[in-house]
């Protein structure tokens, strides 16, 4: 193969999954779950062994097919434009996927109301059923500065067999088998998040109890499917 058959090869890897995080990443920002280049996302084929990933400080509506950047799950870039790196969250995007097989796609957003509780040091707690897109709960990774190690770490003992949790004082992140979950779980939460601080504002919201939200986590094996 020529350098330049080579260079467009590389080019075509992970289109689809390319195309996707294009898709998500201006949906992520259209539907107000972040600001300005805030947040990032990306996807892992496992088949393939790479992960594509959103570009560092890049504003959504800019992005092109190529910004988005390929790395395998030592962190080697396989292909990027020369003027871009990969987002500075590529630590827990890759800790992810390396303690979850059933993880194929990571969004971290700043979505204003689980930000909310993150400012606040609390977990999102089981007021809406809707939670379940999470867990019991949405727990709470401890600080550590953006872009570190040490805030991959936390993440990644945190999260457990949970579907996201909160970075204090930052953001949310949602995971998933696939960017639609993962998305999806990010939007839920804000909606929890959302009807958590309301309820707060006017009242004591009540708690669903754990035996409650037992019934859900197992209804929701089988819901949405579409089929009976
Ligand atoms: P990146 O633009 O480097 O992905 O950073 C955004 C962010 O949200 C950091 O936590
Ligand atoms: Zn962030």
């Amino acid at each position: 193969m020529s350098l330049s058959e080579c260079i467009i090869f590389t080019m075509m890897k992970l289109l689809h999954e390319r195309k996707k995080i294009i898709k998500y990443s201006l949906q992520m920002l259209n539907s107000g779950l972040t600001t300005g280049s805030g947040g990032n996302l990306s996807i892992f084929n496992r088949r393939e062994g790479l992960i594509a990933i959103t570009p560092s400080g890049v504003e959504y509506p800019e992005l092109t097919i190529e910004d988005i950047i390929l790395l395998d799950i030592d962190e080697n870039i396989i292909n990027s434009q020369p003027n871009l790196k990969p987002s500075s969250e590529v630590g827990f995007h890759i800790a992810l996927y390396q303690k979850r097989s059933d993880i194929n796609a990571v969004i971290h957003t700043h979505s204003p109301y689980a930000t909310t509780f993150a400012c606040l040091n609390r977990e999102i707690l089981p007021v809406h059923y809707l939670v379940a897109f999470a867990g019991r709960k949405v727990p709470l990774s401890p600080y550590a500065t953006f872009g570190t190690r040490e805030l991959a770490n936390n993440i990644a003992s945190t999260i457990d067999d949970y579907n996201a949790t909160l970075l204090a004082n930052h953001g949310l992140i949602a995971v998933g088998s696939n960017i639609e979950n993962a998305f999806n779980t990010a939007q839920e939460i804000e909606f929890v998040a959302r009807i958590y601080y309301q309820s707060e504002c006017i009242g004591k919201p009540s708690i669903i109890p754990e035996n409650e939200m037992d019934k859900v986590i197992e209804k929701f094996k089988s819901y949405g499917s579409g089929k009976k």
